[in-house]
This record gives structure tokens, sequence and C-alpha cells, in this order.
């Protein structure tokens, strides 16, 4: 029989482009454990309803918004359409991001502008919406899905480089300025994991990468769920402003 600890039951958890891959795993685990999840997405509508259900048959609530991440007057009606059905904001996952990889002298404006609107404008908008809740109450998680790419550089992205490193930068500075209200921020920074995002690459990079991995192995979206969970969970209490790497030893 699967034991499953309820560390964050009655908790309301926002999570951000959770239709697939990772943000999806992540809503299923903080749901099973107990959390009132809400989510956005850009376009699956099918993989929300889905997901949706999914999560209503733990018994918990759900609620999904097709909102872009980009876009802050709708973020902040969904975080407060969320606070006014969940009662209090916990949790704030800021997962949703994107490639789109070129060599750096081959990279439009377009390229470079669309990734840091989604990967850092994107959570500066939901943070910027939920963390005063946070601060009222004292009591939140704020946890970012940065990337190794932002912490060594990866060829080939120096758009998502520079949005996973600023990323970073955000997190620690927010954490500086509200961990006197018990508002904690922390950042995983993820090496490959098996997701649409991965399927993507070439055979020849995918076994490049792998030849870096120490573990010899891309992760799966299990091996990145439980220690979202924990970071947003009371366990985590003593811990923020860390960058957490769950990467099989790519970046040490
Ligand atoms: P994915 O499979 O491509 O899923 C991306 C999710 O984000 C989808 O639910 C998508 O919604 C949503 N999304 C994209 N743009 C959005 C927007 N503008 N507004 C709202 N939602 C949007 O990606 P993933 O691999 O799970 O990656 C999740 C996070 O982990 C990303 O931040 C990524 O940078 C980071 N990460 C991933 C890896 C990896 O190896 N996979 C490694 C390091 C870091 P739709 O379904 O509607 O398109």
């Amino acid at each position: 029989m699967e034991c499953i600890v309820k560390d964050l039951e009655g908790k309301g958890i926002i999570i951000t482009g959770a239709t697939r891959g990772i943000g999806r795993a992540l809503a299923m685990e903080v749901a099973r454990r107990g959390a009132n999840v809400s989510f956005n997405y850009l376009k699956s509508d099918q993989q929300a309803e889905e997901l949706k259900t999914e999560i209503e048959k733990l018994g918990v609530k759900a609620l999904a918004y097709r909102v872009d991440v980009g876009d802050l007057k709708s973020v902040r009606e969904m975080v407060n359409a969320t606070k006014k059905e969940f009662g209090q904001i916990d949790g704030l996952v800021n997962n949703a991001g994107l490639t789109r990889d070129k060599v750096f002298v081959m990279m439009s404006e377009d390229d470079w502008n669309e990734v840091l609107r989604v990967n850092l404008t994107g959570p500066f908008n939901f943070a910027r919406a939920a963390v005063f809740m946070m601060m009222k109450a004292k009591r939140g998680a704020i946890l970012n899905i940065t990337s190794v790419s932002g912490l060594i550089g990866l060829p080939g992205q120096a758009n998502y480089s520079a949005s996973k490193a600023g990323l970073i930068g955000l997190t620690k500075s927010i954490a500086k300025e509200v961990g006197r209200l018990n508002v904690r921020v922390n950042a995983l920074a993820l090496g490959f994991i098996e997701t649409d995002m991965t399927a993507a690459l070439p055979e020849e990079n995918r076994n490049q990468a792998l030849g870096l991995i120490p573990l010899g192995r891309f992760g799966k979206v299990e091996d990145v769920a439980p220690m979202a969970a924990f970071l947003l969970s009371d366990a985590a209490s003593y811990i923020t402003g860390a960058v957490i790497q769950v990467d099989g030893g790519l970046a040490m």
C-alpha cells in the first residue's frame, strides 16, 4: 500500500504551466499531499480539463485558468480569484517556461523577448500578484523553477540562460525582502528532465548532454516533484533563498 504524507493538507497552491511535463507532475504531487491547486496554461484546453478532473478525484479543489503568464492584468485576476476560492495562497510555483534555442549570432530580437517575457516577466507577474497576500498572512512559499542553464550557461541558449539566471537573482532578492514576514522564496535548478521540452532536442545534443551527467540518465518528472513539494511544506520552514539542483550531478 502506498503511504502518502498529507503535509500540504488544506494549503492553497498556484502552479503555472501545469498542463504538461514538470508542472503537471507538481500539480498532482501537491494535490496527493492534500493541497488545493490552482493552475494556468497557454493553449492546452483539453489537458487542463483532464488535469482538473484528476486533481478533484483526489478530494481537493482544482481551478484551471487559460492565462498567459506574461499578461499581468490576467495574472492578477487569476491570483485574486484563487484567493477568494481557497481563502489563502500558501504556495506559488513559477514553473511555466519555454525555450527558443539558437546560436547567439542567429538569435532574433523576438527569440530574446519572448523567452524573457515568459521565463522571467511571468514569475515577476505572479510573485508580484501573490507576495503581498503572503506578507499580510505572514506565511507563504514561492518556488521558482530555474535551470542549470542559468547557473553554468549552455551554448545555443543565451536567451534561456539569461532568463533562468535572472530568475535566480529574482529569487534571492525577494527572499531577502520578505523573509522577516515568514515568506520563503527558493529555486530549483533542474538539469535535463524528460518532457516535451527535451523531447525536441536533436539526438546528437541528447547524447552530448548524457555524457555530462554523472548519474548517466535524464531525470524524470517524478525526480523533481517530491523536492518541490518539500520546499512548499512546513518541513522546509528554515530554508529560503536556496537554489537546489536536481540535475543528476550535471552542474557540480
Ligand atoms: P513543457 O513540457 O514544455 O510544459 C510547459 C508548460 O508551460 C505547459 O503547461 C505550457 O502550457 C505552459 N506555458 C508555456 N508558456 C506559457 C505561457 N506564456 N503562459 C502560461 N503557460 C505557459 O515544459 P517542462 O519541460 O515541463 O518545463 C517546465 C519548467 O521547467 C520550465 O520553466 C523549464 O524552463 C524548466 N526546466 C525544464 C527542464 C527540462 O529538461 N524539461 C530543465 C530545466 C528547467 P500549454 O500546454 O498550454 O502550452
